[in-house]
């Protein structure tokens, strides 16, 4: 396949200049009139120049992180996969076309980079379970060919592929089995050995902008033996998990029943409770799990627009913020308009947390709110990338990442200096991005990508789908009504909650 490329991506010797410089938003004062450089991918002390009198407003801040991930290039609402309950959308899935993953990854992180993305956990969904290893290295080009810094989580599952419980189970609540081969089919399982096996591999990829994570993909989904090993691994080298975890109320219900001392105790047990793991969504996390987390430095990636359109809860934003815990924003490739927008989403995750604790002595009465949500934007989810390297700040030394936005659409009057962070935080979205520059490149210039033409990626990966979409719709039906209504009866009637001996 021609993979397009429209230039490659390049250092700025000069620098760049910018009208106002947030080194730290919400923190520090803003800086006028400053000259960004770098050198070997790290950031030199911002040097002040004289006022540009043409300045429209150009406004560096730390690049933004995106905690959780997919990389889906093609939304899967453009794939006739309608939003819905997690468990049912799951089923749905299975019809998402397959497609090259360098051009699903491609187009995913580019479309990110414009939104001022800079750093991004990839959670591998397989489209081939055998090529798996084949599809990471196809992801690792993308993101070369990007520029952005992507953590991929090598996927470990193969339990409760269908619910989460046995097949025989699910079997019972059909009037007719028979008519769905997949109940008790043969799946292709990965050993945990192959697992392992793929993350040494792709290891040999790792540079400054691309590393590899444990995906241990929820605990519904793996063995035991896989979390203790994966648990083990982590300790001895250092590489970060990364999880779903609680995502729903049924995960919630199946983890009470399988685990009668507590879930998040045995993790504790096992060691995996560690600042080295991040868990995606925790919206059905009890009060004394969330203390424990929080004692154990656990990172959370909070997913409100993926909650919100998989119906699954909220993110459990104001534990986090009563206890002081790290965490991230992340778009789940479900951000509220399919747009990748960030920004956005964490308005909409400041909105959310306002509305939970509300009012005069509020969360937004104390004033420490919002330097809280560009952290979250800044620094949480880059710690769920890259772990913690002194990144998430414009200062001398520190990684040089950093997105350059124009406010001239959304400042119809100058505010006061100290007002710009607040009013960024609620009027910028993607389109005002200018400027990306990851380790010191520049990855997005003119608001448009410079390492590959998405607008090429775009029309490649669309004559892939398309193709794709006309084969599988001329043979499944994307809701299949029957099936879908099967799996209600299984959560319906507890099966999720019946313990199996190979469980215990
Ligand atoms: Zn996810």
């Amino acid at each position: 396949m021609n993979i397009p490329h429209s230039a490659h991506t390049a250092t700025e010797p000069d620098g760049w200049a910018v009208d106002i410089l947030l080194a730290r938003p919400g923190h520090d004062q803003p800086l006028l009139n400053q000259r960004i450089t770098t050198h070997n991918g790290l950031l030199c002390a911002p040097q002040a120049e004289a006022p540009n009198p043409l300045g429209a407003g150009r406004v560096a801040l730390p690049a933004f992180a995106n905690a959780h991930d997919h990389g889906r290039g093609v939304p899967t609402l453009s794939a006739g996969i309608p939003d819905g309950p997690l468990e049912i959308w799951l089923a749905r899935l299975g019809v998402e076309p397959r497609v090259q993953a360098y051009m699903n990854a491609a187009c995913a992180f580019a479309n990110m980079a414009e939104a001022g993305i800079g750093a991004v956990v990839h959670c591998h969904n397989t489209q081939n379970g055998r090529a798996l290893l084949a599809e990471a290295q196809g992801v690792a080009q993308a993101a070369h060919d990007v520029g952005i810094r992507v953590a991929f989580a090598v996927p470990f599952a193969g339990e409760n592929a269908l619910a989460y419980g046995p097949d025989s189970q699910l079997a019972k609540c059909f009037a007719h089995p028979e008519h769905f081969p997949q109940l008790g089919a043969t799946r292709f399982k990965r050993t945990l050995e192959e697992g392992l096996a793929i993350v040494d591999e792709l290891a040999k990829l790792e540079s400054r902008t691309f590393s590899v994570q444990y995906g241990p993909v929820g605990p519904q989904w793996v063995d035991r033996k896989t979390l203790e090993t994966i648990s083990a691994r982590s300790q001895s080298t250092g590489r970060r998990v990364h999880m779903h975890f609680f995502e729903t109320r049924l995960q919630r219900e199946w983890a009470d029943a399988h685990f009668p001392e507590g879930i998040v105790t045995y993790f504790d047990r096992i060691g995996l409770l560690s600042p080295r793991l991040t868990l995606a969504h925790c919206c059905w996390l009890r009060e004394h799990e969330l203390d424990l987390l929080a004692q154990r430095g656990v990172l959370v990636s909070c997913n409100t627009s993926s909650n919100f359109r998989l119906s699954s809860g909220f993110p459990p934003i104001t534990g986090l913020l009563q206890r002081n815990m790290t965490f991230g924003i992340g778009l789940d490739g479900m951000s509220l308009e399919d747009d990748e927008d960030i920004l956005r989403e964490t308005r909409l995750l400041r909105g959310v947390a306002q509305s939970l604790r509300p009012g005069v002595d509020g969360l937004a009465d104390k004033g420490q709110f919002l330097p809280q949500c560009y952290d979250a934007l800044l620094r949480g989810g880059r710690e769920a990338v890259v772990g913690k390297d002194g990144g998430g700040i414009v200062q001398e030394g520190a990684p040089a990442d950093f997105v350059i936005v124009r406010t001239d659409r959304i400042m119809r009057h100058k505010v006061p200096d100290a007002a710009l962070p607040e009013l960024l935080l609620t009027r910028l979205t993607r389109q005002d991005v200018d400027t990306l520059v990851v380790d010191g490149k520049t990855v997005v210039q003119n608001g448009h990508c410079t390492g590959v033409s998405k607008p090429e990626l775009e029309h490649t990966l669309d004559e892939l789908v398309g193709e794709a979409l006309t084969r599988i719709s001329a043979d499944k039906p994307v809701v299949n009504t029957n099936w879908e209504d099967g799996l209600r009866r299984f959560y319906r009637t507890g099966a999720h909650r019946q313990r199996t001996p190979e469980q215990t």
